[in-house]
């Protein structure tokens, strides 16, 4: 695959791209692009845009967090998980969880 860069009708090297900052506060690591030998801009192939885009997203889903009141079911108390949540990790009534506290202020919660 030849890319060009338009400005300087050079031909982009392939080059790997230990952090590249995509948007603010999200860097990812070992990003493949072309570069241009002589202005030193990054030029991406589709495939490379859909790579970025897709780690982009594994980023912001992990960064996402969420406030909930607990509620009250019989004698236990219950946190409800929203719906995009939900979807985003295939969560269907019955899974098998596992609860683990950690401290008096942190669990994991584990889907088997
Ligand atoms: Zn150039």
């Amino acid at each position: 695959m030849k890319l060009i860069c338009k400005k300087c009708k050079e031909e982009a090297k392939k080059v790997i791209i230990s952090r590249y900052e995509y948007q603010k506060s999200i860097v990812l690591e070992d990003v493949e692009a072309y570069e241009c030998p002589k202005c030193h801009e990054f030029i991406f192939t589709e495939k490379q845009i859909e790579n970025i885009e897709k780690k982009v997203e594994v980023i912001k889903f992990h960064k996402f967090s969420f406030e909930r009141k607990l509620t009250i079911s019989g004698r236990s108390l219950v946190i409800n998980i929203p719906e995009d949540v939900v979807r985003h990790m295939n969560l269907a009534k019955g899974k098998t969880t596992k609860l683990t506290p950690l401290d008096d202020k942190h669990f994991i919660v584990e889907v088997e």
